[in-house]
């Protein structure tokens, strides 16, 4: 029986039983049949809440092998520029708009973004940020709808149901450009507002500045 995510998703009661719940999903026939994993996204241990959620497009091979999102060399660059402004890793829940790796790395088809959104709809409120990032144009459109663009929206902080939002590129475009080029720039400087919005962690610089 194919599992609805509508109608699942907003049932859980914790991060922890959504994972679970979505690890059965097979609501996307083609994915369901290429992936490995499903990638619910990650919380950081031992907390019920996290201060900043940071949402990407969807699993790469890296992730789909591994169940864990931003484990390849996008995840390596976010660890490198968070730790750069002082906003550590245990304070940023990371997810992806689909849970699911498209075969071959292919975009996610509006359709299965539809499928998959009560999952995350779901999982913003149950990790609680104060800040939502959405990182590339996926995610970008995830918040705003079709057709919404990174450079329109970017340097602005938004505020969707509560929380602030920023849009920024994905580390994948900053890594594809090179590390002088403008997305990267543009990641870094985004990140920062980011750590301004958090309030400042026990010895640590988020939002200290
Ligand atoms: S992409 Fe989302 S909706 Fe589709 S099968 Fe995976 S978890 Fe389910």
């Amino acid at each position: 029986m194919i599992l609805d995510p509508a109608q699942v998703a907003p049932a859980a009661r914790t991060w922890q039983e959504l994972t679970g719940l979505v690890r059965g999903c097979t609501a996307c026939p083609e994915l369901v049949a290429s992936r490995t994993t499903v990638v619910a996204g990650a919380l950081p241990d031992g907390v019920p809440a996290a201060d900043v959620l940071l949402i990407g497009e969807a699993p790469g091979a890296q992730e789909d092998e591994a169940g864990v999102p931003f484990v390849g060399r996008s995840g390596q660059l976010l660890d490198s520029l968070l730790h750069e402004i002082g906003l550590p890793r245990q304070r940023v829940a990371v997810t992806n708009v689909l849970k699911c790796r498209p075969p071959g790395n292919r975009k996610p088809r509006r359709v299965e973004v539809g499928r998959c959104r009560p999952w995350l709809a779901r999982q913003i409120e149950l990790a609680d940020p104060r800040v939502l990032v959405a990182l590339g144009g996926t995610a970008t459109e995830w918040f705003f709808g079709a057709g919404a663009r990174i450079a329109a929206l970017r340097v602005t902080v938004h505020h969707w149901q509560g929380r602030s939002l920023v849009v920024t590129y994905h580390p994948s475009a900053a890594i594809r450009f090179g590390p002088r080029g403008a997305p990267v720039a543009a990641l870094r400087e985004d990140l920062r507002t980011v750590a301004r919005l958090v309030p400042p962690a026990a010895g640590g610089p988020a939002g200290d500045e």
